[in-house]
């Protein structure tokens, strides 16, 4: 019987993937979190009272937690998915990017490592770790071109570089210890449960509030969207059936400029929810964020070839069921406008968060 620990299993996307197990499969989902003012328990609500659902709050950085949970729980599966992953937020306070992506996977891979030594030949054999990353490990793309796995790495921000270390982490346990370990890089997630930090529940919120909607820069910079749903999809696929040591690239070939995504979203809500103007009058653009880079494009011809992984979702179809989801839930998303994150700008190179609080101890 399978039992699987996501971590990070109360955010945007793991809370997808322990939906996602808890309905369409039949393993038993640990979800530990350290429940970060990313972490929303209502993500979760549709499963939480099934059997095969437990909850374990908990710090990825602490050894003698993640310890205690190996022992406790006797996970079949690790889907690791905690993480700071905020790119604004990276750039005004890196500090937590790297306790918790580096220092954290480091103690995670460790703990799993511990465990996995304990385990019998057949235990061995079935025990998977999953590392979920993200395509903004392998830089900027010009006009052309697509990231493949084989693409060198050449991070741009706080949070991509500390991604990109828990990559090297994770494959370095792979090839030092055997730890049956698999990884995936995917592009820019949407869907429903998005935190309203992020482009677009960000600009879906603002724009139903009739508040200006940002555009950082000119707008041109591009983005692969895939919908979270399909993502979940993809991870549980390639923990099960992935070659172990292997990278998997997951994107859903949607490529869109930023200002294309915000007067997409625009046409939708004046559609479904007409205004007294057309909404992309709201859009205003921004000072660009410092190291913006211009283009990402995955290539997932690995995934769909040797696993066959296809998305579900074309961008318009996605976007539209996210719309609708946010209409349709203001009980989810009104609480996190209030009183976590009213939608003022984030990631202006003003004198760092960490270098404020070390000043501010001398
Ligand atoms: P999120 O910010 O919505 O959720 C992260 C979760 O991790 C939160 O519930 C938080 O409480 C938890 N967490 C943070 N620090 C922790 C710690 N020290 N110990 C235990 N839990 C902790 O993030 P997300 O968008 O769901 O991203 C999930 C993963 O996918 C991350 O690893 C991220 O780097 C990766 N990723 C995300 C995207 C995207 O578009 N959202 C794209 C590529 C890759």
């Amino acid at each position: 019987m399978a039992k699987i620990i996501v971590t990070g299993g109360a955010g945007f996307i793991g809370s997808a993937v322990a939906r996602h197990l808890i309905e369409n499969t039949d393993a038993d989902v640990v979800v530990v979190d350290k429940l970060t003012y990313a972490a929303n328990l209502a993500n979760l609500d549709p499963v939480s009272d099934s059997e095969r659902f437990k909850l374990v709050k908990a710090d990825i950085c602490d050894a003698a937690a993640m310890d205690d949970l190996m022992k406790s729980e006797r996970p079949t599966h690790i889907m690791h998915l905690a993480a700071e992953s905020h790119v604004d937020r990276s750039i005004t306070g890196p500090s937590d990017f790297i306790t918790t992506n580096v220092v954290g996977t480091y103690t995670l891979l460790e703990m799993a490592r511990q465990y996995w030594d304990g385990l019998d030949e057949a235990g061995k054999e079935d025990f998977r770790f999953l590392h979920v990353s993200t395509d903004e490990v392998y830089g900027s793309l010009g006009e052309e071109g697509l990231f493949h796995e084989t693409t060198p790495y050449d991070p741009s921000s706080p949070y991509s570089a500390s991604k990109a270390s828990s990559d090297h982490l994770a494959k370095a346990w792979f090839r030092t210890y055997g730890l049956p370990v698999v990884i995936s890089n995917c592009s820019n997630n949407y869907g429903p449960y998005h935190f309203p930090e992020k482009l677009i529940p960000l600009v879906i919120l603002n724009a139903l509030e009739g508040k200006t909607l940002p555009v950082y820069g000119t707008g041109s910079n591009i983005r692969d969207w895939l919908y979270v749903d399909d993502h979940a999809k993809a991870l549980w696929l390639i923990i099960n059936k992935g070659e172990l040591g292997e990278t998997y690239n997951v994107g859903g070939r949607n490529e869109r400029t930023n200002l294309e995504v915000v007067q997409t979203i625009c046409d939708e809500l004046d559609a479904v929810r007409p205004a007294d103007k057309p909404r992309r009058e709201l859009i205003e653009f921004v000072a660009d964020r410092p190291g913006h880079d211009q283009r990402y494009a995955i290539d997932a011809t690995k995934l769909e070839t040797e696993l066959g992984w296809k998305a579900e979702e074309n961008f318009d179809s996605g976007l539209k069921k996210t719309v609708r989801w946010y209409i349709d839930n203001p009980q989810w998303w009104e609480p996190l406008r209030k009183s976590v994150y009213s939608g003022e700008r984030l990631g202006l190179q003003k004198p760092s968060q960490d270098k404020q609080n070390s000043e501010e101890k001398v």
